[in-house]
């Protein structure tokens, strides 16, 4: 969990101006990794109580934009955000709960990651979402 300091420090870095709204939402980002927007405007509001959810929406775009915070969006689910940028790493999702973890890149013999047919593009990208059940859901018996 980054100190107040370097949370600082990353937004500097970034060339972002230092704000109280900046710093509680990337320090939230990184406390509550996968969060999606009404969860973090809540753990926000814990630190700043006065900060306005548009606030907390533009913040998070500029942060998203300076590459401060990874937004995914696992389709039917809203967009999440998270402060684990500096590797492509990958995201399991729960289909009942929508719990959400990371999974590192996959390593040894990944077929699909390589295009059966690049159409003469660059790739440099795969974008995986691997789909499921999380052991609460997977334990819990449907009724
Ligand atoms: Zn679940
Ligand atoms: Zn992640």
């Amino acid at each position: 969990m980054p100190t107040t300091t370097e949370v600082e420090h990353l937004l500097r870095t970034a060339a972002l101006r230092v704000t109280r709204p900046r710093v509680a939402v990337l320090t939230a980002v990184h406390d509550h990794p996968h969060a999606d927007t009404d969860s973090l405007i809540g753990f926000v509001r814990d630190d700043l109580a006065d900060v306005s959810k548009q606030a907390v929406y533009d913040v998070l775009r500029a942060l998203t934009a300076a590459g401060l915070v990874r937004r995914i969006e696992p389709s039917g689910s809203v967009a999440r955000y998270e402060s684990r940028v500096a590797d492509n790493h990958h995201h399991v999702v729960c289909r009942t709960c929508g719990a959400i973890a990371d999974v590192d890149c996959a390593v040894g013999y990944t077929p699909c990651l390589t295009a059966s047919d690049d159409h003469g593009f660059s790739i440099d990208e795969a974008e995986v979402v691997y789909w499921g059940l999380c052991p609460a859901c997977s334990t819990t018996p449907s009724s």
